[in-house]
């Protein structure tokens, strides 16, 4: 083995987060070893966990933990034994209080429907087969973070705002992440904005436009309106490659291509910034209802591992873990989530016993 090795640092989290993590871990191992690399791993509490342990969602040395490591792998955090909590003391704002404090500034969402899980959409299974999206989302920026915002008046008669903002140079960084992407992919970028009514929007696409032509000539580049987009989004999924778009409409667009599979269940995320470490998590969140059951399917966390590995280089263990993954859906293994009356579904564990076989062909 080489001595190239990487730091992860792993914040479990709360419900299933620590059952999906687990199986992430073993299989990061297995590819690892296999492509003659060495992780090794810090692992500390976040959200609930760490209000319990803490009585802080997200404390300053898990930060620093975090930021010093080459990846952060999160599991999920929340539920119903912090509900009660409120405002910098809830799970979720230890999840927010990471994002900001790496920087992450791009949320990229694959969208992939193979044929063998067209069944479990709730569209059409004509409609979705061979959707292969992702969807990135500027994620620091725009009406969520945007000053003045504020709420004034009496009950009645109450005036509430916020701003909905962004730079040139904004726009342009995380018009790159996707461009880049789209060049890796299949070359086609489709951003999405409301140029026709917002002003904000008309600088979003005068700025893509000029980046594609000088930088990216070489990716096809179209517009879309938001409106439209989420129409196509369920009418016609195939036809997207990669979407840009800014934090409101991205929020909003990604749920919607989350729909698609049928499950959260199998839905990674990666969250970048300008350097590393980035933040690789499960789209779903902690599913109290099926924790500690061995429901969970883990291959949303598995798929988020290999993301990780994409960004760190190690390209031919990312392929693996995909290839492990098609292999134990081909096979015909599914979850709970993913079953259909009178099949049978295997566990959690039994998932990533399956996805380390399939992996195991290829590397
Ligand atoms: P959820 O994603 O936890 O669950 C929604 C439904 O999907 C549930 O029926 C659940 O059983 C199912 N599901 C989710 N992931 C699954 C998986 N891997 N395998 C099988 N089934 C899965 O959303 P929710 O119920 O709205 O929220 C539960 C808690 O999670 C709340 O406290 C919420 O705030 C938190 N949350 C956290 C994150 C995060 O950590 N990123 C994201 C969303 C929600």
């Amino acid at each position: 083995m080489s001595d190239k090795s990487y730091q992860i640092a792993l914040l479990p989290g709360d419900g299933i987060g620590p059952e999906v993590i687990a199986e992430a871990v073993t299989l990061l191992d297995a590819v690892s070893e296999a492509c003659g690399f060495r992780i090794t791993y810090t692992e500390n509490a976040a959200g609930g966990a760490a209000i319990d342990r803490y009585k802080d969602p997200m404390p300053d040395s898990v930060v620093e933990t975090c930021q010093a490591a080459d990846g952060v792998m999160l599991g999920a955090v929340g539920g119903p034994a912090w509900d009660h909590h409120t405002g910098d003391m809830r799970p979720e704002s230890g999840l927010l209080k990471i994002r900001r404090e790496l920087g992450v500034f791009a949320n990229l969402r694959p969208v992939a429907v193979p044929a063998s899980l067209a069944e479990a959409s709730p569209l059409r299974p004509e409609a979705v087969a061979g959707t292969d999206m992702l969807v990135v989302r500027e994620l620091t920026g725009g009406i969520y973070f945007g000053e003045p915002r504020g709420r004034s008046g009496e009950p009645g008669n109450e005036d509430a705002f916020n701003t909905m903002r962004y730079t040139t140079p904004e726009i342009e960084r995380v018009a790159r992440v996707a461009f880049a992407w789209a060049r890796k992919r299949r070359g086609r970028l489709c951003s999405v904005d409301k140029a026709n009514v917002l002003v904000v929007s008309q600088l979003w696409r005068d700025v893509v436009t000029k980046l594609g032509a000088e930088e990216y000539a070489d990716v096809e580049l179209s517009h879309m309106y938001v409106d439209n987009a989420a129409m196509q989004l369920v009418i016609n999924p195939g036809q997207f490659d990669v979407i840009v778009t800014g934090n409101l409409f991205g929020d909003i667009l990604s749920d919607a291509g989350a729909t698609l599979g049928g499950s959260l269940g199998l839905l990674p995320s990666a969250s970048l910034g300008a350097t590393r470490p980035g933040l690789f998590e499960p789209v779903h969140g902690s599913a109290p209802d099926i924790a500690g059951q061995s429901k969970a399917n883990p291959i949303a966390c598995i798929l988020s591992a290999a993301m990780m590995l994409d960004d760190l280089g190690e390209e031919k263990a990312a392929s693996g873990l995909r290839a492990g993954v098609e292999g134990a859906l081909d096979e015909g293994l599914r979850t709970a989530d993913l079953g259909r009356e009178g099949r049978e579904s295997v566990s959690t564990r039994e998932m990533g016993e399956a996805i380390l076989v399939h992996a195991r062909k290829v590397i």
